[in-house]
């Protein structure tokens, strides 16, 4: 799946731009993405949120073994999968590891006052499950803490850990 051009040329121009403008700019009413993210998530497939950093990259800047495999099966599943960072939108690393078609956006992610700062940060859609190596903004939302890829990278199995989470989040309980 190609990104909707609004939304690349969107992005693109945003990441141009200092942190401040970029909040101040962004029109939560352009995004068609909203009002289907009103609807409860078991009646549609999960936004998921992904952290970058020591998540699905290394301190190194690797890609964290079954990025690729995990993030396809998600989709066939029906998932959309964006990603967020502490550091700004991380299209230089969708880029870097191709992952464009697997990635539907990526946003500023909010490190304190979660909530609250969804809308200044102009984040239109609201995650349901979230994964990432900081246990403060999976208690803010709902997901998966993921220890850092692990020597030797090649044995790290925690994306199809994270795979297998999601599964047993979706079938809900018992
Ligand atoms: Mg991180």
């Amino acid at each position: 799946m190609a990104l909707a051009p609004w939304l690349f040329a969107d992005y693109r121009r945003v990441n141009a731009m200092s942190r401040t403008e970029a909040e101040a700019s962004l029109d939560w009413d352009e995004h068609p993405t909203r009002e289907s993210s009103m609807l409860e998530p078991s009646a549609r497939g999960l936004n998921i949120f992904f952290d970058v950093d020591n998540t699905i990259i290394t301190w190194d800047v690797k890609l964290r073994p079954g990025v690729h495999e995990v993030f396809q099966q998600l989709r066939t599943d029906g998932h959309t999968i964006y990603l967020w960072s502490g550091m700004g939108p991380r299209w230089e690393v969708v880029k870097r590891f191709e992952l464009h078609e697997h990635i539907t956006d990526c946003f500023w992610k909010p490190l304190t006052d979660h909530h609250a700062r969804m809308e200044q940060l102009g984040i239109p859609v609201w995650p349901d499950y979230v994964i990432d190596d900081h246990v403060e903004i999976i208690q803010a939302f709902t997901g998966l803490h993921v220890p850092e890829p692990k020597l030797p990278l090649e044995r790290d199995r925690e994306m199809w850990r994270v795979y297998d989470e999601i599964q047993r989040f979706v079938s809900g309980p018992g």
